[in-house]
């Protein structure tokens, strides 16, 4: 299994961090050690002081796959979930300024929330896009809507699929809106998507 991931996939989440708008996706990876279940206590590390949630739609790859084209893409996913793509900000800004990977600060046991799965048909508005909400500790921290992205989750599984073998099972985080912001110890977490919580991580 592995865990894609889309970086500066919303230009206000691009702007807030102060990093240029991409002109084809920016893609990495995190290690299937990162995944944590909806409902396991994300355990704050200790290689960081700023450990940051990005809340972003996540896509489960349905049916193996390479080489996709864009008008064929939503023919390999049929469930969507919302998970946190959680970052060790102060390290990752560190390897950003000497041109390192990020994987440190990106890719930790943990690092990859994921909720429940759940029919993307049963999720999507009237407009075939998502829409979905993050809590911090019941308070609005990020409203994100896939119409904002800049790459489509169609674009963005036939982009992977140029490079990599997407197998089914596999996973994609598709990007965080605005409001990605620090955690301390106690944090609770919640992803709703159409009045559904599905997702929930809680800081200990
Ligand atoms: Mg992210």
């Amino acid at each position: 299994m592995k865990i894609f991931c889309v970086g500066r996939n919303y230009v206000e989440h691009a702007r807030e961090l102060q990093n240029e708008i991409p002109s084809e996706p920016v893609i990495f990876m995190k290690a299937p050690t990162a995944l944590l279940k909806s409902e396991e206590a994300l355990f704050y590390p200790d290689f960081t002081k700023d450990l940051h949630y990005e809340g972003e739609l996540v896509v489960k790859i349905s049916k193996n796959g390479k080489k996709i084209q864009e008008k064929f893409a939503h023919k390999y996913y049929s469930e969507i979930s919302l998970g946190f793509d959680f970052t060790a900000r102060d390290l990752q800004s560190q390897l950003k300024s000497k041109g390192l990977p990020w994987e440190l600060a990106k890719s930790f046991d943990g690092a990859a929330s994921v909720g429940t799965f759940l029919s993307k048909e049963d999720l999507m508005d009237k407009e075939g896009h998502y829409n979905f909400t993050i809590f911090k500790n019941n308070l609005v921290v990020q409203e994100g809507n896939t119409a904002m992205m800049l790459f489509s989750i169609d674009k963005i599984i036939s982009f992977i699929s140029q490079f990599f073998t997407l197998q089914q099972g596999d996973l994609i985080f598709t990007g965080t809106p605005s409001g990605v912001g620090a955690l301390k110890i106690g944090d609770e977490l919640k992803g709703q998507i159409k009045e559904q919580i599905v997702v929930k991580t809680v800081i200990k």
